[in-house]
């Protein structure tokens, strides 16, 4: 029987590769899952092994051209019992693995990645795009967003660096599309990465049937995937609703709905002053809207140190963004020109505030509905999936990480849960480490923080002791137009060990991993401030601001 040899289903979204290599010649004989040609995609090449024993009698396609997905690229002439899958495909189909992980988000590839690396047979299932919030909704775009942003907020101070520039025009809609490509690149980039560790990626809609069996629903097909050594949850987190009369109205948006929005608004009410709000506010504002933050708590960024999140609304009010803080809103109405009216308890006041276009960003809400994780018994905190430091559930061999798990919604913590998760599976017991996690905010300028805050330390008993380091002393700041800001250090008194680094300023978000390192290596004040640190450089600020904190910065008074 002669079987046809085609281009297999690669990759769920690329069709298209080019046939680099064959491994046979015509005449040649070929055994059942020996390596017949090897494609590439996205630079990443994938052998294709023969699905039965025969002759090769005929190739059709040289190696350098390009081939599409279902393309007959040569013909075996089939030998013995085995014979080529040419039966209909069933509606059902069961797999086995050793790990199957739910969701393609920072917690989920990152994992599939790391124990397909120690070896393991992966599959990934996801439901909507690889990359999860961070890639598609939440860290990549609104940073891409932020970029556009501080270039205009160059542009117009442009005549204080020499520069006159005329005239110039925002297109908001070039914007989104700039963020568009960067975002499409990277997801092209995540795919590639599982080909090249052979991950199984699947799309579709998973649910636990048992610790050791998921369920696949893709369109009308049913795949059991059965994981031999463990299974582990990263199904992430989607925008809280706010339970207020008026939330569905046509203009309030979420996170995810304010990045499908392609007009600019003239004015905008974010409701909301968290990290994501902040960084939306500062966004939105050097696009020339008009922004009215509102927050429930007395400060924004309320889980920031103080100094630093009163420096920010400092900032924020200097550029224009209204701040309105110990307001809780009501409801949202809409208005007689298509506007919306916003109501809120302003410290015992009603308060009224009209704009285009209304912006919740009130937190997070998890996704653990519709996993079967009730079924399987697994303990949870709230809507949280509980786990241990080996990022195990209370079930054995089911794991979950990031969001998932209500902790630090951040990527690189669901991403370092993800590797520990895998790490446990495959039998290295390693630990995630809850404490001093880097964190950043966007703005500009950015603001960055590990370790404790002052009011942190004094509650923990610490004698602290405060060093700081204004951004309008250092060469590096002045010389680039970027004085705003402080590096606070806080340290025990009694031993110096540094306990919290808080930085608002520019490139905050790369400084701060000097002070995890130094956090994580228990060092002292006085020993961040004896390392040599290049100059003219912002690090510098940290290395003044620790000769502050055990006596005196040597660049300030
Ligand atoms: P997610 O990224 O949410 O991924 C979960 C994936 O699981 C999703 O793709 C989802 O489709 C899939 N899924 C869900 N249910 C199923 C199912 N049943 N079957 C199959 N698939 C399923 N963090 C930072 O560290 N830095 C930042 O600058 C930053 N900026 C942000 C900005 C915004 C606007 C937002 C919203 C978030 C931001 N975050 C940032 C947070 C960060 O995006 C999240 O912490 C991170 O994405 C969590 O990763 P995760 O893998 O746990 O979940």
């Amino acid at each position: 029987m002669l079987v046809e040899i085609k281009v297999p289903k690669f990759s769920p979204t690329l069709e298209e590769a080019t046939l680099v290599k064959w491994h046979k010649k015509e005449g040649d004989w070929v055994k059942k899952g020996e390596i017949l040609f090897e494609i590439s995609a996205l630079k990443v090449n994938m052998e294709v092994e023969a699905p039965c024993e025969g002759r090769l009698t005929k190739i059709n396609v040289e190696e350098g051209n390009r081939v599409k997905v279902g393309d007959v690229v040569a013909n075996i002439e089939e030998i013995g019992a085995e014979k080529a899958d040419s039966a209909q495909p069933s509606n059902e189909e069961t797999l086995t693995c050793d790990i199957a992980i739910l969701g393609g988000g920072p917690g989920g590839y990152v994992a599939a990645i790391k124990a397909a690396q120690l070896g393991a047979k992966v599959v990934l299932i996801e439901k909507d795009k690889l990359g999860g919030t961070c890639l598609n909704r939440g860290c990549i775009p609104t940073k891409t967003l932020a970029k556009s942003a501080k270039i205009i907020d160059y542009v117009k101070r442009a005549q204080e660096y020499g520069i006159k520039i005329a005239d110039f025009d925002i297109s908001y809609e070039k914007i989104m599309e700039r963020k568009n490509n960067v975002v499409y690149s990277l997801r092209n980039g995540i795919e590639g990465l599982l080909i090249a560790n052979k991950v199984n990626f699947l799309h579709g809609t998973a649910k636990l049937l048992n610790k050791n069996t998921v369920e696949v629903i893709k369109e009308n097909k049913r795949i059991i995937v059965k994981a031999e050594r463990g299974i582990i949850l990263a199904t992430g987190s989607r925008p809280a609703v706010l339970p207020i009369p008026g939330m569905d109205l046509p203009g309030v948006l979420n996170s995810d709905e304010i990045l499908e929005n392609t007009v600019l608004p003239a004015n905008l009410v974010i409701i909301g002053g968290g990290v994501i709000g902040m960084e939306y506010a500062f966004i939105f504002n050097s696009l020339g809207v008009k922004v009215t933050v509102i927050e429930l708590m007395p400060r924004i960024l309320p889980n920031m140190d103080e100094e630093i999140s009163e420096g920010l609304k400092n900032v924020a009010e200097k550029k224009g963004i209204k701040v309105v803080t110990s307001a809780k809103v009501v409801k949202i109405e809409q208005v007689e020109n298509g506007g919306l009216a916003v109501f809120a308890e302003v410290k015992g006041e009603s308060k009224i505030f009209t704009s285009d276009k209304v912006f919740i960003s009130i937190g997070r809400a998890i996704n653990s509905e519709g996993l079967g994780l009730q079924d399987l018994g697994i303990e949870m905190v709230k809507s949280a999936v509980k786990v241990d430091e080996h990022m195990m559930t209370s079930v054995e061999g089911v794991y979950a990480v990031g969001d998932l798990t209500g902790g630090l919604m951040l990527a690189h913590v669901a991403s370092k849960e993800g590797i520990i998760a895998a790490e446990n599976i495959m039998g290295i017991k390693s630990k995630m480490e809850f404490e001093n996690i880097p964190s950043a905010v966007f703005t500009h300028p950015e603001i960055a923080s590990v370790g404790l805050t002052e009011v942190q330390a004094k509650e923990k008993g610490y004698d602290v002791k405060v060093g700081k380091f204004y951004y309008l002393a250092s060469g590096k700041a002045k010389a680039d137009g970027e004085e705003e800001g402080f590096v606070k250090i806080i340290s025990d008194k009694s031993t110096g060990k540094i306990l919290g680094v808080h930085i608002l300023g520019e490139d905050a978000a790369d400084l701060i991993h000097e002070a995890k390192v130094a956090i994580e290596r228990g060092m002292t004040a006085k020993e961040l401030a004896e390392v040599v640190h290049a100059h003219p450089t912002y690090s510098e600020c940290i290395m003044e601001a620790a000769h502050a904190a055990f006596d005196r910065p040597i660049h300030s008074v």
